[in-house]
This record gives structure tokens, C-alpha cells and sequence, in this order.
């Protein structure tokens, strides 16, 4: 982990007198030797940059790529972590006000799929924490629509809602999402608990389809459109 001098990277302007901690998110081919790089920096938060042929490999990245070493050994987890940069990277844009927290979710996040955690419960809640942090924080406790205390029963859930509708409303609205009182009792135990308590979940498989299914769903409504990395996964799950 030799650093590049940083002016390797471009634009000049911004990474000249400092260091940045980044995560590639995506790189593209930049003419014929060069690579765009969308970095989720500490610093900056999103951003990109050129790299120069060769010298991509850089800075403090090095380190990073070290550390997630065997997510790229593996093809479930690489595929899992590309799920967790783009749920990111499709909710940021460059140049908003840099984010440190959302930065160490990402951080966190990946170093947890890296050290072979369970990845439903890593991804899980890593979503939670995400809708968090992007102003989507689902209501889980009462509902939605009448803001009544939601029961200890079978509910609906309304992506345009932003949460859980209980039976009785559920009965005359459109667009909603059946959601068992098991599965939302592991989504309010993500929501609420830190990730050293969330790891005490143990949820059925059948459990976790459910929250998978409509978290992804949730996620891409909001997005407004498909999101690519799920149906890989599903795909090479098969
Ligand atoms: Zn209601």
C-alpha cells in the first residue's frame, strides 16, 4: 500500500492537497486507457474521478480492497456487496453535503459480508439503516394511514405509504403489500436495535424471503425503477 502521488487523480482541483478514503462504487472505460471511477469518499461524500491507465489502484483504496478481499473470492457475497453500492450509489448524488455516518455504513456494512456474517441479516440491516439515513424510515409501530398502534397480527404494508396499514384500513386501499407479524417483528427489531443485537435474529427461511421480497420492493419503488442487482442474485441463486 504504496500511495500514488495524488495528483494522479482528477479533477486536480479537488484531490490535490489531501487524501480521500473512497469506495468504488462503479468504474467505467474513459476513452482508451483511462477509467471513471464513482467514489463514495469520507470526505466528500460522492464522487468522481479520473483514473490514469494504471495508477486506478490508489491512495488509500489499496487498503480498502485488501480488507474486502474475499468478497471478491466469492460470487454470492460479491454479488450481495454490489447490491449494498448500488442501493447507495442510485440514492446519492455527487456533490451533496459529504456524509461521514453514511460512509461507515457502507464501510461496516461490507467488512461484515467480508467477515462471512449471515448476508440476509448484514443486508437487511444495512437497508434500515439506509432508509434511515436517506429520509425513509418506514413506519412500523403504527399505522400508516389511521395512526392507530399497530397489533400483534398480519398486516399490510403500502410503499407509497412509507409503512405498515393495519387489517381495517388495509380492507379499502389500493397497491398493498401483505406483510406477517413475523416478518415485522424482525423489521422493527432491525429499525431499533444495534447491529450487535440484530445479530441475535434468527429468523425462518420462509421469513426471510418475505422481508427480501418486499424491502427490495420498497426500495424499488422508491427508485421508481428496477434495480439491477437482485435479479442477478436471484439468478445465480437458481
Ligand atoms: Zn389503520
Amino acid at each position: 500500500m504504496n500511495p500514488a502521488p495524488t495528483n494522479t487523480l482528477m479533477p486536480e482541483t479537488k484531490f490535490r492537497s489531501f487524501r480521500v478514503e473512497a469506495v468504488v462504487l462503479r468504474h467505467s472505460d474513459y476513452g482508451e486507457a483511462d477509467r471513471l471511477l464513482t467514489l463514495y469518499t469520507r470526505q466528500l461524500g460522492k464522487t468522481s474521478a479520473l483514473a490514469k491507465g494504471r495508477d486506478m489502484l490508489i491512495l488509500t483504496q489499496a487498503d480498502t480492497v485488501d480488507a474486502y478481499q474475499p468478497l471478491r473470492e466469492d460470487l454470492i457475497l460479491t454479488s450481495h456487496a454490489s447490491y449494498v453500492m448500488e442501493l447507495l450509489d442510485r440514492f446519492t448524488y455527487e456533490d451533496e453535503t459529504e456524509s461521514p455516518s453514511a460512509f461507515r455504513l457502507l464501510t461496516e456494512t461490507l467488512s461484515r459480508l467480508a467477515s462471512k456474517s449471515d448476508p440476509w441479516l448484514v443486508i437487511r440491516y444495512y437497508e434500515m439503516r439506509l432508509l434511515d439515513h436517506l429520509g425513509f424510515r418506514p413506519q412500523l409501530f403504527e399505522c400508516a394511514n389511521c395512526r392507530r398502534e399497530i397489533k400483534a397480527e398480519d398486516q399490510y404494508f403500502s410503499f407509497s405509504a412509507g409503512g405498515v396499514i393495519c387489517p381495517r384500513c388495509g380492507q379499502g386501499l389500493p397497491n398493498l403489500h401483505t406483510i406477517s407479524v413475523e416478518a415485522l417483528k424482525y423489521l422493527r427489531h432491525f429499525q431499533r436495535s444495534s447491529y450487535a443485537d440484530a445479530t441475535r435474529a434468527r429468523p425462518g427461511l420462509d421469513i426471510q424471503q418475505e422481508t427480501e421480497t418486499l424491502m427490495q420492493g420498497y426500495f424499488t419503488y422508491l427508485l421508481e425503477r428496477e434495480l439491477n442487482t437482485p435479479g442477478f442474485l436471484k439468478k445465480i441463486r437458481e
